[in-house]
C-alpha cells in the first residue's frame, strides 16, 4: 500500500453562502499496490478549479449533467497527470493524460476509460494549458463566440466581455478580435486586471466594475453601443451592459457567477427592465454549454493550440502550489483572486 494525499469535501457551504477553503480538507489515504484490468495508476500534475464546482458543493447541483460531490470523499474535476502503470488500452507508463473527472489526489487508480491521452507538443510542453486555453475554458470561449456571437468580419462590431480577466473571458475577448470584432472591451474586478487586459491581451479598453460609475465608463468605451456581449457574470454588471446593447445584438450566455452563491435557478431570473430591453431590441440570449459541442472539441483544441503557438492567443495563468491549498485556490478564484486560468500544481513534471 502506498500513502497518498487526497482533498475531500468536508462540509457544504449551503446554497446561499460563499464557499470557503475549510469546506475542503486534505487527509492521508492508502492506495492499493496493484491494478486490475481496465485500470490505470496515475500521478497527478495539475488540477483545475472552476466555477461550476460551486454547484457540486450543494446536495442538489440543480443541473442534470453535474453530480454532487459526496461528503468525506475525494472531490474530482479537470486534471492532468502521468501514467505510472496501465492495464487499459494503449496507455503506457510515462504517457501524459487528462480527465474531466480526475480525483483530487496526489496519485490515483482510475478506470482507463475516463482518461484521454494528451499531445504535449500541441502546447509546446506547457501541459497546464490543457486545463485552460487549450482545454475546457478555451473551448467555451471559442464555441461561445463562434456559435452564439454572430461575429461578422468587417461588420465593425463592438464586443464586451465580463469576467474578462478570467480563464474564459481573457480568451473570449481575444477570439472575438480574431474572428472580426473591431472593438473589444473588458470588464473585470481590479485596476491591475484592467491594465493587463489592455497592455498584454489586446483589449481596446477595460473597466473595473468595482470602481463605480460602470454605466458611464462603459458608455465612454463603447460609443457605438454593444453588438456582442460575452457574459460570464450576470447580475448588476450584465443589466448595465444589456442596457447599452444595440438593436439585433447578441448575448453569449456563458455563465452567471455573480449568482452562484444564491439559491436561484440557472439562468437566474432577470429584472423586468432587462427582460424588456432584450425583447424590445430583439437581442438573442440562448443558453449555451460547452458540453453540447463534443463533436467539435477535437477541431477546437487544434485551433486553440495553433493560435497559442502562433502567439495570436496570449495565455495567463495563476498557479497555486500544493494539493493542500486546493480549497483556498477555489475560494480565491470564486472571489476574483485569479488572473487567467486558476491552476493547482500538485506535483512537478
Ligand atoms: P474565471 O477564471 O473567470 O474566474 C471567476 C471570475 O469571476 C473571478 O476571477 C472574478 O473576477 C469573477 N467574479 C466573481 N464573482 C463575481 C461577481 N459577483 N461579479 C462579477 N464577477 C465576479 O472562471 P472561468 O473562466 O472558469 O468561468 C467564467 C464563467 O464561465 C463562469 O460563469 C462559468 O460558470 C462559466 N463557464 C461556462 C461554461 C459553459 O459551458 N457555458 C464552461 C465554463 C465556464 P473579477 O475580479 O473580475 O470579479
Amino acid at each position: 500500500m502506498g500513502i497518498i494525499q487526497r482533498a475531500v469535501l468536508h462540509s457544504r457551504p449551503g446554497k446561499n453562502s460563499e464557499p470557503v477553503a475549510e469546506n475542503f480538507c486534505v487527509e492521508e489515504a492508502s492506495l492499493a499496490d496493484g491494478i486490475t484490468d481496465g485500470q490505470v495508476k496515475v500521478r497527478t500534475l495539475y488540477l483545475s478549479v472552476d466555477p461550476y464546482m460551486r454547484c457540486r458543493m450543494n446536495e442538489d447541483t440543480g443541473a442534470d449533467y453535474l453530480l454532487p460531490w459526496k461528503l468525506g470523499e475525494a472531490a474530482d474535476g479537470g486534471g492532468i497527470g502521468v501514467v505510472e502503470e496501465s492495464k487499459y488500452g494503449s496507455f503506457t507508463a510515462g504517457d501524459t493524460v487528462c480527465s474531466f473527472n480526475w480525483p483530487w489526489q496526489t496519485r490515483a487508480i482510475v478506470e482507463g476509460k475516463i482518461l484521454q491521452k494528451l499531445h504535449p507538443e500541441l502546447v509546446g510542453g506547457h501541459l497546464s494549458y490543457f486545463l485552460g486555453a487549450v482545454g475546457m475554458p478555451g473551448l467555451t470561449a471559442l464555441f461561445g463566440v463562434k456559435e452564439k456571437g454572430h461575429v461578422t468580419l468587417g461588420a465593425g462590431q463592438t464586443m464586451v466581455v465580463s469576467g474578462a480577466a478570467g480563464a474564459c473571458g481573457s480568451l473570449a475577448g481575444q477570439i472575438g478580435r480574431l474572428e472580426g470584432c473591431s472593438r473589444v472591451v473588458g470588464i473585470s474586478g481590479s485596476d491591475e486586471k484592467c491594465s493587463i487586459l489592455v497592455s498584454e491581451l489586446g483589449f481596446d479598453a477595460a473597466v473595473n466594475y468595482k470602481g463605480g460609475n460602470l454605466a458611464q465608463k462603459l458608455h465612454e468605451c463603447c460609443p457605438a453601443g454593444v453588438d456582442v456581449y460575452f457574459d460570464n457574470v450576470g447580475g448588476d454588471v450584465s443589466d448595465i451592459v444589456i442596457s447599452q446593447m444595440n438593436q439585433n445584438s447578441h448575448v453569449i450566455l456563458c455563465g452567471q457567477i455573480s449568482q452562484y452563491n444564491k439559491d436561484v435557478p440557472y439562468p437566474p431570473p432577470l429584472p423586468s427592465r432587462t427582460e424588456a430591453a432584450l425583447r424590445d431590441k430583439n437581442i438573442t440570449r440562448d443558453r449555451f454549454l460547452v458540453l453540447w459541442y463534443a463533436d467539435k472539441h477535437e477541431a477546437g483544441i487544434l485551433q486553440l493550440s495553433q493560435w497559442v503557438r502562433e502567439g495570436k492567443l496570449k495565455v495567463r495563468e495563476t498557479v497555486t502550489k500544493g494539493l493542500e491549498n486546493i480549497g483556498a485556490a477555489f475560494q480565491s478564484m470564486m472571489k476574483g483572486g485569479n488572473i487567467g486560468k486558476q491552476i493547482v500544481l500538485v506535483s512537478e513534471e
